[in-house]
């Protein structure tokens, strides 16, 4: 099935808006196996909207519109499909109720608009929004072309394509080709995309379902397998037997499965299976470190605090740090990021700490290179360490997402 996604509106189109919708829907009809051919982003114009969708059916198999499904004037996809398809919209009865009471809740008047979030393409079903007020549609074509409408707020499609989408196209491609596919993401730390892909060269070869691909962000790779079956269950079963022989070889570089699955994810769930508290003292990455950990839901089981201490001051008076130390040593150095380690461990009455101190750049300073950062663990048992690494030729973002990392990998 090639699949073909178009973001409706102005705000997308002139860059305010940016299209995160259709990055994730690739990757999500990805590991359904439906390939996504062609992305396109189109203004709030019927005309163009049209124009789009005709280019689209010439060419793919299934057509994806998004945005532009609300009560507002410029909302206007569902009578440009329609209008496409040559059918009408319908209303769902059952919406329109929800409609009315969530008016009613708010003691407000529902206007002529907001009852047309309840429309959907007639002569295909609609798509329930359970988190929102405007319905999507799915339609299929007497040729087996599929058309469908989805909200724009990134929350309230992803609700729609998860709850409903994928099942339903997944239920099309078993009755089309008798086949259903999954997929499961392993995550490895501390390795790299090319040490890995030689790790599994022979797995790679030797497989073609699971398919398996690789992605790397920075310290991090993913490895997806996709495989196909007649059901879910042989599916799961084909990606878990190539699963225990990736991870027979990559066992301590693994992290953990799933999509999203991150570091920050790993040591709060490293700390919950532990019974251990964490506290973080920060000098150059400015509270990412704290932020990226209290991201993960139940963060706060485990961690105690954080403290962002920039200027010398501040690592003084607030964590306590002396000021000999400093004026000995420098705040680049391993003497400093050990302390701050214990004064944060101390103040926090933590289980662990972890603190960091160095060069963002662009440029030196105080004659140490951009990229030197020195970083360090403590805990109450009197385990303390530290080290200093390079992180060469990089941007100054970089370097603090560098180090949130590394500092996150000590835990
Ligand atoms: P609403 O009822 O909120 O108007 P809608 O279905 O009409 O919903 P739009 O008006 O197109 O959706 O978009 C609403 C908001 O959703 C946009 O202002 C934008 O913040 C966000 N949004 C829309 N499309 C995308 C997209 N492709 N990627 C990321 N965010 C998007
Ligand atoms: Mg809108």
């Amino acid at each position: 099935m090639k699949a073909e996604i178009i973001a409706v509106g102005t705000e997308l189109l002139t860059g305010y808006v940016v299209n995160t919708n259709g990055a994730w829907l690739a990757q999500v009809l990805m590991d359904i196996g439906i390939a996504t051919y062609y992305q396109e982003t189109v203004g709030d114009n019927a005309q163009r909207m049209k124009d789009t969708l005709s280019l689209a059916s010439s060419r793919s198999d299934l057509i994806i519109m998004m945005g532009g499904l609300g009560p507002t004037r410029d909302d206007i996809s569902k009578e440009v499909m329609a209008d496409f398809l040559q059918t009408e919209l319908k209303v769902d009865a059952n919406q329109l109720s929800r409609i009315e009471d969530y008016f009613e809740r708010g003691h407000r008047k529902v206007s002529k608009h907001d009852y047309q979030q309840a429309w959907y393409i007639e002569g295909g079903q609609a798509l329930p929004n359970d988190v929102g007020l405007a319905l999507g549609s799915f339609y299929e074509t007497e040729n087996n072309q599929i058309f469908v409408l989805l909200p724009g707020p990134p929350f309230e499609m992803k609700a729609m394509v998860t709850q409903y989408l994928i099942p339903l196209l997944q239920a099309k491609h078993a009755e089309n080709h008798g086949q259903v596919f999954d997929s499961d993401y392993l995550n490895f730390f501390g390795i790299g995309e090319a040490s890995l892909a030689d790790a599994i060269d022979d797995i790679v070869m030797d497989q073609s379902n699971p398919t398996i691909a690789m992605y790397s962000k920075p310290k991090l790779v993913t490895v997806r397998l996709t495989a196909a079956a007649e059901t879910l269950e042989e599916a799961q079963a084909l990606n878990q037997k190539v699963q225990d022989q990736i991870l027979d070889r990559l066992n301590p570089y693994f992290i953990g499965q799933g999509q999203d699955y991150s570091l920050a994810q790993n040591v709060v769930d490293q700390l919950k299976k532990h019974k251990q508290s964490l506290a973080v003292a920060e000098s150059l990455t400015g509270g990412l470190i704290a932020e990226t950990l209290t991201q993960i839901p139940g963060a706060s089981q485990v961690i105690k605090g954080a403290f962002v201490v920039y200027q010398v001051e501040a690592k003084e008076n607030i964590l306590g740090i002396d000021a000999e130390t400093i004026t000995q040593y420098t705040v680049y150095s391993h003497e400093l990021v050990k302390d701050m380690a214990l004064k944060s461990l101390q103040k926090c009455v933590s289980d662990l700490a972890i603190a960091v101190s160095g060069v963002a750049g662009p440029g030196p300073d105080q004659g140490v290179e951009a990229g030197t950062v020195y970083l360090a663990i403590a805990d109450g048992k009197g385990y303390l360490e530290s080290k200093c690494i390079h992180i060469d030729h990089k941007p100054r973002q970089t370097v603090r997402e560098i180090t949130c990392l590394e500092a996150l990998n000590l835990v």
